[in-house]
């Protein structure tokens, strides 16, 4: 040690440096160890090195005499390396990442001490506890991260550990080359996610969102939100993609709620008026393009009336679900069914001549005729009075000229007797 480049060497080293002889004391040190330790040299020379600053563990408990890694060395003559924490002179605990050498004599083969190197990682363990809170944070949290490589097979390279809360999937599970994420999306949003995905990479585009439908593991369908984006490489190419998922199925049956609050009937399940209304005037601009015939059938329960009065308001409401019921059991897919007022109804149906539409009218007529409403006392039969109207080609009228000529037809419909079908032609046809 008394060599002056040795010396210089070891002053000069960013780790702290000091060697211990048989009995723990310290026999020299170099500047580095001793400022990071806050000492003087006097201070530390002679000095039982495990009882001065070395006696924690990283964890914060302390080591014994024997436990004490440097003491093993002493003992065994094994090299050690190890995370552990020094204390400053002031109290203060400094984590550093220690080297145990013994010094062994060349001679005799004895232990005569060893040399323990040391640097200070305190910089280093905060970023990594901060790292870790960082992890757990993100992995409590609703986002899946994946990364996917762009080749045939489109292997997910990566997928962040909490992909099981969202898709029930394990991530070892999602990494592996049978597993193909694109399977398990709903076939009605497949075709669109996948052109979607390949015309964003055909343009390059450096970030882009989606919405699909994605089956669990456990089966269940879940609406995620697919944030991607790609990485380049030098040439330009699209290399990986990286994905962001976030479950927002809750979000989507809100959106769905709300939008059957606003179109739909709470009571009878039908279109409301405003929505029937806006199907109406979309189907208009149809018709105008096409040859096909638009019909209505404008709807009203007979004595409805008296059957609030006979039998009471909320036996009114049952015949106003059952009524409803029936129209949705007869009616087409592509047909609207609406409720324009409290007994009043509207079924259109698109691309039906007036023809068509008496045949269905005459056939709602005769079901609810026929139908019975058993009620817990009662057995109740109600009948209903249907106007029916067309536009089309040969008769051009507006929306509202098709609403009135409907109405003139339950108009006459309620006035012949009711419980039957009118069709009124405004103008009249060409023969
Ligand atoms: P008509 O054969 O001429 O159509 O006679 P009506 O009695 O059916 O016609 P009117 O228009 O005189 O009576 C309709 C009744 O429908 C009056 C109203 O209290 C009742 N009504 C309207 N909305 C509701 C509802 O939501 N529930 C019930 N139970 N009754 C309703
Ligand atoms: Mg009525
Ligand atoms: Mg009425």
């Amino acid at each position: 040690m008394q060599n002056p480049f040795s010396l210089t060497l070891l002053n000069a080293l960013g780790e702290g440096v000091y060697s211990i002889n048989t009995k723990g004391e310290c026999t020299y040190i170099n500047e580095r160890a001793l400022s990071l330790l806050g000492y003087s040299e006097d201070e530390v020379l002679g000095k039982d090195q495990h009882e001065l600053f070395h006696h924690h563990k990283i964890d914060g408990t302390q080591y014994t005499h024997q436990e004490c890694p440097v003491s093993k060395t002493l003992h065994d003559g094994v090299r050690r390396e190890m995370v552990d924490r020094f204390i400053h002179k002031n109290g203060d605990y400094i984590d550093v990442r220690v080297h145990v050498t013994p010094i062994i004599d060349e001679q005799t083969k004895q232990i005569t001490g060893a040399v323990v190197a040391f640097s200070d990682i305190r910089e280093y363990v905060k970023t990594e506890n901060q790292l870790r809170a960082e992890h757990d944070l993100f992995n409590q949290g609703p986002v899946a991260i994946f990364i996917w490589e762009v080749s045939n097979e489109w292997p997910i390279c990566f997928a962040s550990s909490n992909v099981i809360n969202i898709f029930g999937y394990a991530a070892e599970d999602m990494l592996k080359p049978d597993f193909h994420y694109t399977h398990h999306i709903h076939p009605d949003d497949f075709v669109k996610t996948m052109v979607d995905v390949r015309l964003n990479m055909a343009q390059s585009k450096p970030k882009w969102e989606q919405a699909y439908r994605f089956y669990k593991a456990d089966g269940s369908l879940i609406w995620l939100h697919h944030y991607t984006s790609a990485e380049f490489s030098n040439s330009g190419k699209i290399t990986r993609l990286l994905g962001y998922v976030i479950d927002v199925t809750n979000q989507k049956n809100m959106e769905a709620e709300l939008i059957r609050a606003a179109t739909i009937d709470t009571l009878t399940g039908a279109l409301n008026r405003g929505e029937l209304m806006k199907r109406l005037e979309s189907e208009f601009v149809r018709v105008k393009r096409s040859a096909k015939p638009l019909s209505v059938l404008m709807i009203d329960i007979d004595h409805f009336k008296t059957i609030n009065d006979t039998y009471g308001h909320a036996v009114g409401d049952e015949a106003l679900k059952q009524f409803s019921q029936i129209v949705q059991n007869l009616k087409r897919e592509s047909d609207s069914f609406g409720r324009i007022g409290g007994e009043e109804f509207i079924l259109m149906l698109p691309e039906t001549s007036i023809e068509g539409a008496q045949i269905v009218a005459e056939k709602l007529c005769r079901v609810v005729s026929q139908n019975r409403l058993v009620t817990k006392t009662e057995t109740i039969q109600y009948t209903v009075s249907i106007g029916v109207a067309v536009c089309d080609k040969q008769l051009p009228k507006t929306v509202d000229e098709l609403l009135h000529d409907a109405d003139m037809g339950l108009y006459q419909a309620k006035e012949m007797g009711r419980n039957r079908v009118v069709t009124y032609y405004h103008p009249q046809p060409a023969i």
